[in-house]
C-alpha cells in the first residue's frame, strides 16, 4: 500500500500592511520587515515610491491605484489576484495608504482571503487622520476641548444616503467630539451646510493634504467659510478635515513648533 499523502498545494501567506500616511519614517518596523519578505506586492496609490522601494529587487510590484490617469484595478480583480498569488505559494503583500482598517476595505480584502481559505495578517499603520492633526501640533482629544474622536466619511457608497452629518452634529457638539473627515474636500460644500445644523459657524476646521509629505499643506478656518476656503486655497484630494475645538490651538502650536526647531 502506498502511505504517501499527496502533494499539497503551496500556499503563501497575504499580509496586509499599512503604509501609513506618507513619511517613510512613519512606518512600523512590522511593516518595513513584511514589504521586505514580500515577493508580491499589491499597491495603493497613496503609498508613495520611498516605501515601495524597500521591497526586494526581485519582487513584483502591481500597482492598483486610480491616480496618474489609470483607472483603478476593481476591487473584485485586486481580491483575485491575491488569492491566485498566495495560493501560488507567493508571500503577498497589500500595501495600503495610513491604516488598512480604517476606510481601506481591507475588511472586504480579509474577509474575501479568508473565504478562499488563505489566512491573513494585518499590519497597522498609522491613519492619515491621526497624522494630519499631528503635524500641525494639536492633538485629537483633550481634556479641555474634545473628549472623543469621530472617524467618518465624507464620501458614500453609490445608492447610499452617506453619514448623517445632521446627527453628528449634534452628537459631536453635546458630547466634545472632534470630527475627522476623510474623502470629504469634493463633497464639502454640502458637509458644511449640514453640520451647520448642529454646529457654530465660528467652530474651527483644519484642512491638511498631503500630510506628512513634502507637499503638504493646510489652511485653518471656520466651518461657515469650509467651502470658500477649500476654494480660494485650491485644496484637493487627498485631504483630511478636522472639525472641532481642538484646532484652536493650531496657530500656537505651529508656532511653538517653529520655535522648538530653530
Ligand atoms: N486607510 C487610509 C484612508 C484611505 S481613504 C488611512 O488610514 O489613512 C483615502 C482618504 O484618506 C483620502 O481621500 C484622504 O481623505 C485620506 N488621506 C490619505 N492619505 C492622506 C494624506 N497623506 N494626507 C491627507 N489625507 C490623506
Amino acid at each position: 500500500m502506498n502511505h504517501e499523502l499527496p502533494p499539497r498545494p503551496p500556499l503563501g501567506t497575504c499580509t496586509l500592511v499599512g503604509a501609513g500616511p506618507g513619511d517613510p519614517e512613519l512606518l512600523t518596523l512590522k511593516a518595513v520587515r513584511a514589504i521586505q519578505a514580500a515577493t508580491v506586492l499589491l499597491v495603493d496609490d497613496l503609498v508613495s515610491q520611498e516605501i515601495v522601494g524597500f521591497a526586494k529587487p526581485s519582487a513584483r510590484i502591481v500597482y492598483v491605484g486610480k491616480r496618474g490617469g489609470c483607472k483603478s484595478t476593481p476591487q473584485a480583480f485586486i481580491e483575485k489576484l491575491m488569492i491566485m498569488a498566495a495560493r501560488e505559494g507567493e508571500n503577498v503583500v497589500r500595501l495600503k495608504g495610513g491604516d488598512p482598517f480604517i476606510f481601506g476595505r481591507g475588511g472586504e480584502e480579509v474577509e474575501h482571503l479568508q473565504a478562499a481559505g488563505i489566512e491573513v495578517a494585518v499590519v497597522n499603520g498609522i491613519t492619515s487622520g491621526l497624522a494630519a492633526v499631528t503635524s500641525l501640533g494639536v492633538p485629537l482629544t483633550h481634556r479641555e476641548y474634545a473628549h472623543g474622536v469621530v472617524f467618518v466619511t465624507g464620501h458614500a457608497k453609490p445608492n447610499d444616503a452617506g453619514t448623517d452629518w445632521r446627527a453628528l452634529a449634534a452628537t459631536a457638539y453635546s458630547a466634545k467630539l472632534t470630527l475627522v473627515i476623510y474623502m470629504g474636500v469634493s463633497g464639502a460644500r454640502r458637509i458644511q451646510d449640514e453640520l451647520l445644523s448642529g454646529l457654530p459657524a465660528n467652530t474651527p476646521v483644519a484642512v491638511v493634504q498631503n500630510a506628512s509629505l513634502p507637499s503638504q499643506r493646510h489652511v485653518v478656518t471656520e466651518l461657515g467659510k469650509l467651502h470658500d476656503t477649500i476654494e480660494q486655497e485650491q485644496l484637493g484630494s487627498p485631504s483630511i478635515m478636522v472639525v472641532g475645538d481642538v484646532v484652536r490651538g493650531v496657530q500656537i502650536a505651529v508656532d511653538g513648533l517653529k520655535t522648538q526647531a530653530a
